[in-house]
């Protein structure tokens, strides 16, 4: 029986060979949850879930509101600055 922190469908598992020939179930660390817009809630496309040996600009998207808001609300929000009277 896996320990209850193993039980959960967020660990990845792998199936590695012992020298001995005997086949055993490993459990990875758990996966990130995919990047979500603040606003919409939809999934941002470029960023990773699993950064750990990137740089900064391969686990961001470089523009405003990168990795924060997706292209839409970015736009929207942007155009919302303009319009406001200061
Ligand atoms: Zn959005």
């Amino acid at each position: 029986m896996p320990k209850p922190s193993d039980r959960t469908t967020k660990r990845q598992r792998k199936f590695k060979r012992l020298p001995g020939g005997r086949t055993v179930k490993r459990v990875k660390g758990k996966m990130k949850g995919k990047a979500l817009c603040a606003k919409c809630g939809n999934e941002l496309h470029g960023i990773p879930r699993n950064a750990r040996r990137l740089s900064k600009s391969e686990k961001t998207i470089n523009r405003p509101y990168g990795g924060h808001y997706c292209s839409k609300c970015m736009r929207q929000a942007i155009k919302n600055l303009i319009q406001k009277p200061a």
